[in-house]
């Protein structure tokens, strides 16, 4: 009985157990041939599953940031050398950066408990960022409303914030964030901005006026599954929670999963890989409460999607080099754009499609927008550029929130002047 009862504890244990990361090494490579390039690509394939790109190889103009397990090290190394590829550590153990994270976020969680308050410069929990909102709506109440539009794989309610004045079905802009879940600055980004927006209607007269003619829709937690999982079990997860029949691996990339170039270049049919596009364009259900709720609303002029890292602007296409038909305007919107956002701290940011500044990837949110008509389509891909990755220390939160309004008001402003 003893026994027995011991074992289960010790099963359990397992199930419940966080995946770890001890030794892990995030390298950066700086291909200087395209000969190199295609010797990245190639390791990248053979090793899909093992190694983890967190920047792909695509040009020699760009950094490949490569998460290698302590197994694969000198595999790696050797490869490398090899070729005479240079490379450099960016991060020694990636698990000692997860425990600082974590003790940071638990003393965090006694500080806000104890004194009944919320910390914009922490990252939080999935329950926390609900309750939070409830919390914004009881403030004020005549501005912000939340809608449930739609449960997760998982049964997760998805909720929007919804910032409004009045009127019936307003020329409206859509700001989603956190639709890869280990992305945790985007979600933390969008709940100051989210929060920003309430406390500055009335105060701010251009976001007033904004406010007055259109309305702002959030929606925080865009991947909530995954966002659980990645502070449950698994820091590095990205993509949905979703079962692949016929296969052990789970999830899809959510933002390879939009009816725009579906299941072309950028995007792998390997369900195992963190860029699977899934079975068919919409299979998730994320992504389809996404398109039934902009589709049903019809008016949305402007969509804008927040990711991390790598410091970019980006708008249409990803799954086409081909220029936009309103490519030069989006261009320099995008440029002043970021104008604003540098003039606060400096942080330099480029701007182009999403093909031509990265990589042709298909199946992205910002390129189905675009394609069903809505022109202000943009993608944010926030700090850093590379230090610490997905693992940005949450002191970066406030100055990362606070230069991305600058942009994003930006934007803002020029839809709301812009009619169409
Ligand atoms: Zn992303």
């Amino acid at each position: 009985m003893m026994r027995g009862l011991w074992l289960l504890l010790v099963l359990v244990a397992a199930a419940t157990a966080e995946r770890v990361f001890i030794g892990d090494q995030v390298i950066r490579v700086n291909a200087e041939t395209e000969e190199q390039i295609q010797l990245l690509q190639a390791l990248e394939m053979q090793e899909e599953g093992e190694l983890d790109f967190w920047l792909h190889p695509v040009s020699t103009e760009l950094p490949v940031d490569i998460r290698v397990p302590r197994s694969s090290f000198s595999f790696v190394t050797e490869y490398l050398n090899a070729h005479n590829i240079p490379y450099s550590v960016l991060i020694n153990n990636l698990q000692e950066l997860l425990d600082e994270e974590k003790a940071e976020m638990m003393q965090n969680e006694m500080k806000e408990r104890s004194s009944r308050s919320f910390n914009f410069g922490a990252y939080h929990r999935l329950e926390t960022i609900y309750s939070w909102m409830d919390t914004l709506v009881a403030q004020y109440p005549n501005l912000v409303s939340k809608q449930e539009i739609g449960r997760s794989y998982e049964n997760r309610p998805m909720y929007v914030l919804k910032f409004s004045t009045g009127g019936n079905k307003r020329p409206a802009i859509w700001i989603d964030t956190g639709i890869h879940s280990r992305e945790w600055v985007s979600p933390a980004t969008g709940l100051w901005t989210a929060n920003k927006i309430a406390t500055d209607y009335g105060k701010d007269t251009s976001l007033t006026s904004l406010l007055n003619t259109m309305d702002i829709y959030m929606l925080l937690l865009t991947n909530p599954d995954g966002y659980a999982y990645t502070h449950s079990k698994d820091r590095m997860w990205r993509k949905t929670r979703s079962e692949n029949p016929g296969s052990r691996c789970r999830g899809v990339d959510p933002n390879r999963n939009w009816d725009a170039g579906f299941a072309g270049p950028g995007a792998s049919k390997n369900p195992c890989s963190d860029s699977y596009h899934g079975p068919s364009a919409h299979s998730e259900i994320e992504v389809k409460n996404v398109v039934n709720l902009i589709k049903s609303h019809g008016n949305f002029k402007s969509f804008i999607s927040i990711h991390a890292y790598s410091q970019l602007l980006m708008y249409p296409y990803g799954y086409s080099c081909k220029n936009v038909a309103h490519q030069p305007e989006l261009d320099s919107v995008g440029r002043a754009a970021v104008q604003k956002l540098t003039s606060l701290y400096g942080t330099q940011y480029k701007v182009g499609s999403i093909c031509k500044i990265i990589y042709q990837a298909s199946g992205g949110s910002i390129d189905w927008s675009y394609d069903v008509g809505i022109k202000y389509s943009f993608a944010f891909e926030l700090r850093d550029t590379g230090r610490y990755g997905f693992i940005l220390p949450a002191n970066q939160i406030l100055p990362t929130a606070t230069e991305t309004w600058l942009a994003l008001k930006h934007i803002m402003e020029y839809v709301r002047d812009h009619p169409y």
